[in-house]
Order: C-alpha cells, then sequence, then structure tokens
C-alpha cells in the first residue's frame, strides 16, 4: 500500500464554516475541512528570466552549438506547483548547457504564479482556466479568450518546435511521484529511461481538453516527437522541488544533452522498482457528495475486487479488478469531475 505512510489530516470542525465552493457561510454546520499543508518552498523571483533570449517571455533557449534534439522543460503550467519554477530556478544558476542540440526552459502560467498566496496556496492554479486543457488546435485557433488562452497561443511556437517535452506538474495529496506518458510507446520508453520517478501512468489525458503532452502529433501513435509529464510529489514540499530537478536531470541525460557526472550530482538512488500502470478507467462523480472512506492518496494498490472505495451519493464506488490502482484521487470532486481513474499494472 503505497503512500499511506503520508496520510493527510483532516479534522471536523463545528464553528461557522463557510461552504466550499459557495462562498455562503451556513451557522452551526459540521463539516468536515482539510487542514492546509505546509509550504516549505518559496517561490523563486523568476523576474531575471522574464526577458529570455526568445522574444517570448519567461521563455530562454540554451544553445550547445552541436546538432542534436530540441529538448523543452516546462514549468508552472499550473501558478501554484511551484516546485517546477524551483528546479528551473536552480538549472539557470547552475549555469547548464547542453552538451548538444538545444535546450528551453519555459515558465508558463506566469500570470497565475505571480498570484501565488501561501495563506491560499490552491487559488493560484489558474487565472481563468485550467491552462492544462487548452492545447488543441480548435481551441488554440478558437474565438475563445481567456488568460491562460494568450498565454498558451504565446508558447505554441516553441512546442511546434520541440523534439521532446519534459513538463513539471506537483500535487495536492502526499502522493508518490509519477510520470504520465499517454498512450504512446515512445513516452512510456522514455519513462523508463529516467529510471525515476518509478510509478509510470500511461493514461488517456481528460476529457475536458488536451494536456501540452497529448499536443499536435506528440499523443498520436506514429509522431516523432515525445512528451511526458512528471508529477514530482506533493505541491509545496521541498522533496518535491528536489524530485522536479532530478527529473530534469535524468531527462537531460536519457537525451544526452548534460555530462554524466553534472547528472549524478542531482540524481538519487531509489530502491522502488519501475512500475506501469495502464489506466483502465476513470470516475467521475455524479453529485457534489463524493467522498472517500478512506483518506487515499494515490498508487495505493486494492487488492480485492468489489472493495468499496467510497460513495457517491448513495452510489457505492467499488473496485473493478483485483490488485486496482488509484491514480490521483482528487480532492473534492464535484458533480462531473474526475474524482478518481483506476488501472492495472502491467509488465
Ligand atoms: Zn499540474
Amino acid at each position: 500500500m503505497a503512500g499511506l505512510a503520508h496520510r493527510r489530516t483532516l479534522r471536523h470542525t463545528d464553528r461557522s464554516a463557510k461552504a466550499p465552493g459557495t462562498g455562503q457561510t451556513r451557522k452551526g454546520e459540521i463539516r468536515l475541512t482539510e487542514s492546509l499543508p505546509p509550504i516549505e518552498l518559496t517561490p523563486p523571483d523568476i523576474g531575471p528570466y522574464r526577458r529570455g533570449n526568445t522574444g517570448i517571455d519567461h521563455v530562454t533557449t540554451l544553445e550547445s552549438g552541436r546538432p542534436g534534439p530540441h529538448a523543452v522543460i516546462v514549468s508552472l503550467i499550473h501558478g501554484n506547483e511551484i516546485s517546477g519554477a524551483v528546479a528551473m530556478d536552480r538549472l539557470f544558476r547552475m549555469g547548464l548547457r547542453p552538451t548538444r542540440g538545444r535546450l528551453t526552459l519555459v515558465f508558463a502560467n506566469t500570470a497565475a504564479y505571480q498570484n501565488f498566496d501561501a495563506e491560499r496556496p490552491y487559488a493560484s492554479r489558474f487565472v481563468d482556466e485550467d491552462m492544462n486543457r487548452v492545447w488543441s488546435p480548435e481551441v488554440l485557433d478558437g474565438p475563445r479568450d481567456s488568460a491562460e488562452l494568450r498565454r498558451a497561443r504565446q508558447l505554441r511556437p516553441v512546442f511546434d518546435a520541440a523534439d521532446v517535452i519534459l513538463d513539471l506538474h506537483s500535487m495536492t495529496a502526499d502522493t508518490p511521484p509519477l510520470t504520465l506518458c499517454g498512450r504512446t510507446d515512445r513516452a512510456r520508453a522514455l519513462a523508463r529511461r529516467l529510471g525515476h520517478p518509478a510509478w509510470i501512468v500511461a493514461d488517456e489525458g481528460h476529457a475536458a481538453g488536451r494536456r501540452v503532452i497529448d499536443y499536435a502529433d506528440f499523443a498520436e501513435a506514429d509522431g516523432r516527437r515525445t512528451a511526458i509529464l512528471v508529477e514530482c510529489g506533493q505541491h509545496w514540499r521541498d522533496e518535491t522541488a528536489l524530485v522536479a530537478l532530478e527529473s530534469a536531470m535524468r531527462f537531460l541525460l536519457a537525451q544526452e544533452m548534460i555530462d554524466p557526472s553534472l547528472a549524478d550530482r542531482h540524481i538519487r538512488r531509489h530502491p522502488d522498482p519501475l512500475r506501469t500502470v495502464e489506466v483502465t478507467e476513470a470516475v467521475t462523480a455524479e453529485t457534489d457528495e463524493f467522498f472517500f472512506d478512506q483518506p487515499y492518496v494515490g498508487m495505493e494498490i486494492i487488492p480485492r475486487a468489489g472493495t468499496v472505495l467510497g460513495h457517491d451519493g448513495s452510489r457505492p464506488i467499488v473496485t473493478p479488478y483485483d490488485d486496482c490502482v488509484l491514480i490521483m484521487p482528487a480532492r473534492r470532486p464535484k458533480s462531473g469531475q474526475t474524482a478518481v481513474r483506476l488501472g492495472r499494472i502491467v509488465p
């Protein structure tokens, strides 16, 4: 049962509580509230990287002067996921240069990031909409406007010119780090070449819109370009930024774009074996009263089919098969949102 050592604290309150999502106060209500996780990381000042050298704010390309792939590392697609920015700041400060090809470093949703507030750390995830659901030509070329779409349209040429992408993210719960590789064999192979995170999740993406790793031909079976997303750990833990930096080093090493001796300084040994999970289904909340029976954090392996995980209103949610893996259970799923995805470990 991976990850259960880090159960989150849930506490009951019986004072006036603000109903989540409604903004209304209902006196005397008993409500389960979540305590805020500690904010160990300090958001770095990314002002010095704004001008960059590409003509696009907060996008910098480091040239080796030698032939090789164009690798792109992305942080802050979600403005509150600061570990990726911490790792990228460290890459800049160490004066990293690729030994072949070119490396582009992208701070993506900088407008949301500037709103980061340790008192309300979830609030700066985005300004208008989730920036990881807009990466299809229909949306990018369409008439809709938002802060995220304006920025996505600026960044699109960077991804059009990329051969390989590492997109750095983090998670709400204390979930072990994992790599999302979509459905292509080449992204799964790249995730394995990284060697860590130990969990590799092959998934379909989201009905609500395409992620960066699903953009253009990155997600097509016969495409040439490869993109993976690493969920480095809990959003605001020091450890998560270490995983982000390590993932960047492992990614560049896999592209043979850095000296192994440099990578070695940032790569730790991890005892856990690689495990690949294929997502088989998503559980979508049908009511606003969706509760898990346990404080699942994700990557738990539930041994028996038919185990009750929780309830959606009166509907029990049960595991469909033995050794079912829970992937990133939602903190507070609302009707229509994905509550959890379920998967099987494959060889
Ligand atoms: Zn994210």
